[in-house]
């Protein structure tokens, strides 16, 4: 029975990329079917709304959603799609692989980890915002529960038993924000002690940083509250080479949706100058977790071969002197090859 998933093309670049993209899913046979749906700029002018009933609908009735990036509007009155997106399904684990591409500006090779940060409470409360004594005090309420610790902590296990991983590191504070972090630290304390096969590492956050940028081949899953996670992972993206090669998964029990974590990139929109590989390696985590892992490992492989060799079909951002379109062909020539 072939698997069907919801399609969100995006806002700016999102097209070209996400056309490139689903030309390397075609050529890999995949088998999926994809429904298209809007979500963003061109749902708010075609349907009024950022992101119609019909396009959660969809998100929902699949489980799956790859995404192309989408523009929040500027000014009063919107909020971001994709913080409602991940409100909406409740999407608790932003996933974000960090791996060493050749021919990337980075200062380390060889770097293969991922960030697992907790997506749905921390210091990112909606309601847990607010400015006292005439506007001279602001308060940020940090909310961390034994139940959203368990399970980003058990999916980071989860993730590194089924993916062959060695080793999770819970970055926290505990030491200092002693009730809040203390109980994630706590809860990944025992959790850990359900899997004793993987090598568990605790450590408190400033040490986590300086350790990433000195030494970062010493890390495999990063599992972290909120906040931290959001400064870790797009410090691990500059790490092998910025936004350009860093996908994300954010998944729920009953959704799951991948994207680049690039924007929309309104500067370069509709010039085929864009890069498609972050959105391709989203789509290489959609297939691992669909159960199609070899053929993700093949978009890896065939990115890694392709800015091996094909200097000329790869796109501007990453030395060459190719389009959106000529680095999806050279994908595609590899994978049929
Ligand atoms: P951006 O990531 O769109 O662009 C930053 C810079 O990186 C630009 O110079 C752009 O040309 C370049 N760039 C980004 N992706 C690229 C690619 N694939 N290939 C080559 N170059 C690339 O960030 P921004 O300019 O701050 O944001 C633009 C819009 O994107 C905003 O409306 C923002 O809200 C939205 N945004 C959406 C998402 C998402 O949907 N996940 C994430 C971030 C920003």
């Amino acid at each position: 029975m072939s698997q069907s998933i919801a399609v969100i093309k995006g806002d700016g670049i999102g097209p070209e990329i996400m056309d490139a993209t689903l030309r390397v899913l075609e050529a890999l046979e995949c088998g999926l079917e994809y429904e298209f749906v809007d979500a963003g700029l061109v749902a708010l002018e075609n349907h009024g709304t950022l992101i119609p009933q019909a396009s959660l609908d969809a998100i929902e009735k699949y489980g799956v959603a790859l995404k192309g990036p989408l523009t929040t509007p500027i000014g009063k009155g919107f909020s971001s799609i994709n913080v409602q997106l991940r409100r909406h399904f409740d999407l608790y684990a932003n996933v974000r692989p960090a791996i060493s591409f050749p021919g990337t500006r980075s200062r380390f090779e060889d770097i293969d980890m991922i960030t697992v940060r907790e997506n749905t409470e921390g210091a990112y409360l909606s309601d847990g915002q607010e400015m006292i004594d005439d506007g001279n005090t602001g308060i940020s309420v940090i909310k961390v529960t034994r139940k959203g610790s368990e399970r980003i902590v058990r999916y980071a296990f989860e993730l590194a038993k089924s993916s062959g991983r060695k080793k999770v590191t819970a970055v926290h504070k505990a030491n200092i924000i002693k009730t809040s972090s203390g109980l994630f630290l706590d809860v990944a304390r025992e959790i850990a002690r359900e899997y004793p096969e993987i090598e568990f590492q605790e450590m408190i956050v400033d040490n986590a940083c300086m350790q990433l940028v000195m030494n970062p081949h010493q890390f495999d899953v990063v599992v972290t509250t909120n906040l931290f996670g959001d400064i870790l992972s797009d410090l691990c993206a500059g790490l092998v080479g910025g936004l350009g090669l860093a996908p994300g998964a954010n998944i729920g029990e009953k959704a799951a949706i991948f994207e680049a974590v690039h924007g929309s990139a309104p500067d370069i929109a509709g010039k085929k100058l864009a890069n498609p590989c972050a959105l391709l390696l989203a789509a290489a985590q959609m297939l691992d977790h669909l159960g199609m892992a070899d053929k993700g490992d093949a978009i890896r492989r065939g990115i890694r071969a392709v800015l091996e060799t094909r200097r000329d079909m790869v796109t501007p951002d990453m030395g060459g002197t190719g389009t959106t379109d000529t680095f999806a062909q050279a994908l595609v020539e590899y994978v049929q090859a």
